[in-house]
């Protein structure tokens, strides 16, 4: 009898070896390899394919096999390397040459990835898929802060958003109106122009006195938390992207950890 603990078993919850053909959508959390479900792990381990996003870890691509092919597909602001349709074709290519294709995207990969395009273009090329949620980017930041994104009296909305918008949108976004009383705001993407940012977020009705934390780097060695409020965000060197803005009562920054 193994007094151990129970190991998990690809029967008991389906973490198994990627499929050739298949094209997996997945998403690589927020950077700390041990922040990856043990379904993406699996996966990493056993895909023929990987396309990287640039905001997946040196460390979590380390584990993939070394036969596998790693292709990264990150398009950083302002410096395209590969297109949408790029990736797409890439995609397709690969799981028609009959390899299992894992295309890893940081966080979840259903928030602000672009993901509808990529599911799109397999069904029109009728390549099965699957989808491997992963931890976002708002849950990560939280936990780093150790604050509650809901609260039971200050905020019973939880509203994920960008600053970033599609090409030919204006930018800033209008907001006026957007942001219902009592919610915490998750602002994904937040550009620079800290300045034009609160101007906005102020003019849609948020309090400027709101507190506002901003989390570079996330569950790396390089985190680095900033707490203000929302009038003092101007003024604010939050350190580099990635960076998350939260906005909200709710939002408690201990004076440890700022
Ligand atoms: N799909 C991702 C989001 C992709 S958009 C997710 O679910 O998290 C990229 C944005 O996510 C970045 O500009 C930043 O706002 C945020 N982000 C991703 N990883 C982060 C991290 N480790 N720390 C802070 N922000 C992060």
């Amino acid at each position: 009898m193994s007094l151990g603990a129970p190991q998990l078993t690809s029967k008991m919850w389906g973490h198994r070896e990627a499929q050739p053909g298949t094209v997996y959508l997945c998403g690589a959390g927020p950077g700390a390899p041990d922040l990856l479900t043990l379904r993406a792990h699996a996966l990493i381990q056993t895909a023929d394919v990987i396309l990287p996003d640039d905001l997946v870890s040196e460390e979590i691509l380390d584990l993939a096999s070394p036969s596998a092919e790693i292709v990264p597909v990150g398009k950083r602001c302002g410096q395209p390397r590969i297109t949408q349709a790029g990736i797409h074709e890439l995609m397709v290519r690969h799981a028609r040459q009959n390899q299992s294709v894992l295309r890893l995207k940081s966080g979840d990969p259903l928030v602000f990835g672009r993901a509808n395009e990529e599911i799109e273009a397999l069904r029109a090329a009728r390549i099965p898929f699957e989808i491997v949620p992963g931890i976002t980017a708002a849950f990560a930041v939280a936990a780093a802060l150790q604050t509650p994104l809901t609260d039971r009296n200050s905020a019973s909305k939880l509203i994920l958003a960008t600053a970033h918008h599609a090409a030919g949108k204006p930018n800033p976004i209008a907001w006026e109106g957007a942001f219902p009383a009592e919610s915490t705001l998750v602002l994904y993407m937040p550009g620079r122009d800290f300045t034009t940012l609160a101007a906005s977020l102020i003019a849609s009705g948020i309090p400027p006195e709101t507190p506002v934390a901003a989390v570079s780097n996330a569950t790396t060695p390089e985190q680095r938390i900033t707490s203000t409020t929302l009038a003092l965000l101007p003024e604010a060197e939050p350190g580099p992207a990635p960076l998350l803005l939260l906005i909200g009562h709710a939002i408690q920054i201990q004076p440890e950890t700022a």
